[in-house]
């Protein structure tokens, strides 16, 4: 039972998802000598292209898992660049330059095909610490009993396991399962990415978007607002560009929605030249449906943890989501670690959600502010001007061992 105080110390976990946030569990739990299943529905063919920042508090936890950082060829943001909307002439810059000497990583900027790469390699790899995690792709999860550790898949397939890690991403078929009912608002906003390698922006003239180090924005007081950033060792140039929901048929929804360059130019009239050049010769222009998305009442119950979008699905202004996944599977490490075989695999992931949802559903909430307001986003803010804002300090500085170490000693205390 997952009660009992002391359970056997090498579990076996299943991992249900094999996104960023699970690859990034099963690393954390294998190096803790754990043995790890992870179950995918499919076989990654529809992975999506565009860059993902990483910052610091999603960045420590790679360098501490000895995942071959490099290899997922980041491109190392320098700063924050602010433009004007329509001249694009350069409003306002935030230097991130002491960024390794304040928080201790680089802030990375990844393709989230090259760091999903290097991350299921380090999950599954014979390198590295602990036994190496086994992938099970093709077998989607459709039932699950919290209990008893049990879950069924739609090939027929079954599997038991001591704990039960649901990564299955932001329309998570887990959460039912555990009894959740998530609260869901379309938001007014959608979202365009479109990708462009730098060789088409030299043939362009746009090298500058190539070696800025760092993510530029254009409007972002309101809902629209497009964000720029290289990644692939600056191969690759992504865009993300938010406009007004209603522009789009309500009806459509889904991963594959694509449009064409000359639409994204229509749906900024008026914006940087530079940019209309841009998208029209940009690959890939596929619609993101945006959703805001309630905290939930719990996270865990019998052997079952949500993790990840699955948990604490959020918008993208604050470019966390990825990063929390991170520090959930970092959490998730550290308490399956021997510091804490004390603890019983129920005692575990109770601390698991207790140090885990305060602080994720905190940027859930940020993220959402920052929606139409990037004055809230972390980079931009400092310490003092609004009360209850995030901090780039707090998201940033954060430091999971020493937080773990004291909700435990509080929790032993109180015994
Ligand atoms: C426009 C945009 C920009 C973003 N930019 C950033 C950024 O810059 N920085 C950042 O940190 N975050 C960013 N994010 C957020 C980030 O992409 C997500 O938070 C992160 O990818 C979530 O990872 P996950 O593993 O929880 O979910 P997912 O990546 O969605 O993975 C879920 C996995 O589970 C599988 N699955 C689903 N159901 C089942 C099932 N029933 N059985 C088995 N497998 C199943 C899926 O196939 C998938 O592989 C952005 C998001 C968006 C939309």
């Amino acid at each position: 039972m997952p009660g009992t105080l002391v359970d056997k110390q090498q579990l076996n976990i299943a991992i249900i998802g094999s996104g960023l946030g699970g690859l990034s569990a099963a690393i954390a739990l294998r190096r803790q000598n754990h043995y790890v299943t992870i179950y995918e529905r499919y076989d990654f063919g529809g992975e999506v292209g565009a860059s993902l920042s990483c910052a610091s508090n999603g960045s420590r936890f790679l360098e501490e898992w000895d995942v071959p950082v490099k290899s997922a060829k980041p491109v190392i943001l320098k700063s924050l660049i602010m433009h004007e909307w329509e001249s694009g002439a350069v409003k306002g810059q935030y230097d991130l330059g002491d960024y390794r000497e304040q928080f201790g990583t680089d802030y990375n900027n990844f393709h989230r095909i090259d760091l999903h790469t290097v991350l299921k390699e380090t999950a599954v790899g014979a390198e590295g610490q602990g036994p190496p995690c086994s992938l099970k792709t093709w077998h989607k999860a459709v039932r699950m009993n919290a209990e008893a550790g049990t879950i069924e898949f739609e090939n027929g397939n079954a599997a038991s396991a001591d704990v039960i890690i649901a990564a299955d991403g932001i329309r998570s078929l887990s959460r039912a399962q555990l009894g959740i009912t998530p609260s869901i608002t379309p938001s007014t906003s959608c979202c365009y990415r479109c990708i462009i390698p730098a060789s088409r922006l030299r043939e362009l003239g746009l090298e500058q978007f190539i070696t800025s180090d760092a993510i530029e924005f254009w409007g972002g007081y309101g809902i629209s607002k497009i964000v720029m950033s290289a990644c692939s060792n600056n191969e690759v140039v992504s865009c993300y560009c938010f406009y007004p929901a209603q522009y789009n048929d309500l009806k459509e929804d889904g991963w594959n929605i694509s449009t064409t360059g000359e639409n994204l130019v229509k749906t900024y009239p008026g914006l940087d030249p530079r940019l209309h050049k841009l998208f029209l010769h940009a690959d890939d222009i596929k619609m993101w449906r945006l959703y805001i998305h309630e905290p939930y009442p719990y996270w865990t119950k019998g052997r079952v943890a949500l993790l990840g979008d699955a948990a604490h699905p959020m918008l993208p202004d604050q470019s966390q989501g990825a990063c929390m996944a991170m520090e959930d599977a970092g959490a998730l490490g550290i308490l399956f670690s021997t510091k804490y075989e004390t603890m019983s695999v129920a005692q575990r992931l109770e601390m698991y959600e207790r140090v885990r949802k305060e602080r994720a559903c905190k940027v859930q909430s940020a993220s959402a502010k920052a929606r139409t307001d990037l004055s809230e986003r972390i980079g931009w803010s400092s310490k003092t001007d609004r009360p209850g804002k995030l901090t780039i300090e707090e998201v940033c500085g954060y430091d999971m061992h020493a937080h773990i170490e004291q909700l435990v000693r509080e929790g032993l205390s109180c015994r």
